[in-house]
C-alpha cells in the first residue's frame, strides 16, 4: 500500500461512471474513495481526509451541492464538479459556493486527468499562505512581481492599465481555478454594474493580446464560455 499516493474522493451514483472514474485514476497513480450518495460521502471525507473531491451534482438522495456546502464549511479540499446538466447557471453557482472546477459529461480521460492535476496544483500553492515565494508568481515565461504591480513576459515587461493588472493578479491568485464572470467583476470593480460584463471582455480581449494568447495555443489565460476565465497552470509539453 502505497500512502504517498493523492487520495481522490470520487462521489457519483452511476456504477458505469464511478468504475470508469476510479480506473482511470487508479491507472494514473491516484487512490480512488467511491461514495454513491451525499451522505456515504460526508463520512467519508472525515474519515479518508481524501486531497481531492471529484462530485456529481446528481445524486438519489440529495443534490451534490449539499455535500459542496458541507464539505466548504470547514475544508478548502479542492473540488472538482461533474455535471450532465448543460445549464451554465449550475456550474456557476457551483463555482461560486466554492468548486474549484467543473467538467462536463461526457468528457474525455484526457480532459479529468488536466483538471485532476491543474486542481491538486492549485491547492499546493494555496497551501502556502495564498502567497507565492517573494511575491513573485511564475508560470513558463510568464513572470508577475505583485510587490512592483509589473508582469514580464519572457524577461519583456507587459504594459498593463491598473485594471489589467488587477484582472491578472487576480486570476493568478487563482491559478487553475475557474473564476465566474461575476466573481471577477465584483472584486475588480465592486458593485456590477449594467456594463460590467462588456468591460471585463475588452479589458479581457487587451490583456490576452498583450500576453499573446492566441486561439487554440497553449494560453495563459482560458475563456470558459459562458462561465468565466481561468489561468492556465498546465505545463505545456
Ligand atoms: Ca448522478
Amino acid at each position: 500500500m502505497n500512502n504517498n499516493k493523492y487520495k481522490i474522493l470520487v462521489v457519483e451514483d452511476e456504477d458505469n461512471i464511478c468504475k470508469f472514474i476510479s480506473a482511470l485514476l487508479e491507472a494514473n497513480g491516484y487512490q480512488a474513495i467511491i461514495a454513491k450518495t451525499c451522505l456515504m460521502a460526508q463520512s467519508m471525507f472525515s474519515s479518508y481526509i481524501p486531497d481531492l473531491i471529484i462530485l456529481d451534482l446528481g445524486l438519489p438522495d440529495m443534490d451534490g451541492m449539499n455535500f459542496l456546502n458541507y464539505v466548504r464549511e470547514t475544508s478548502l479540499t479542492p473540488i472538482i464538479v461533474l455535471s450532465a446538466r448543460s445549464d451554465e447557471s449550475d456550474k456557476v453557482n457551483a463555482l461560486d459556493s466554492g468548486a474549484n472546477d467543473y467538467v462536463t459529461k461526457p468528457f474525455s480521460t484526457a480532459e479529468l486527468l488536466a483538471r485532476v492535476r491543474s486542481s491538486l496544483r492549485n491547492s499546493r500553492h494555496s497551501a502556502d499562505d495564498g502567497h507565492f515565494p517573494g511575491r513573485k508568481f511564475l508560470l513558463g515565461g510568464l513572470v508577475i512581481d505583485y510587490d512592483a504591480r509589473r508582469v514580464f513576459l519572457q524577461n519583456v515587461e507587459v504594459k498593463l492599465t491598473q485594471t489589467e493588472y488587477n484582472i491578472v493578479a487576480l486570476l493568478s491568485e487563482h491559478c487553475g481555478k475557474v473564476m465566474t464572470y461575476s466573481s471577477i467583476i465584483k472584486t475588480i470593480w465592486g458593485h456590477p454594474d449594467g456594463g460590467s460584463i462588456k468591460k471585463l471582455q475588452v479589458n479581457m480581449a487587451n490583456i490576452r493580446k498583450k500576453l499573446r494568447d492566441k486561439p487554440g495555443g497553449s494560453n495563459y489565460i482560458i475563456n470558459e464560455l459562458g462561465v468565466g476565465y481561468r489561468m492556465n497552470n498546465e505545463e505545456s509539453d
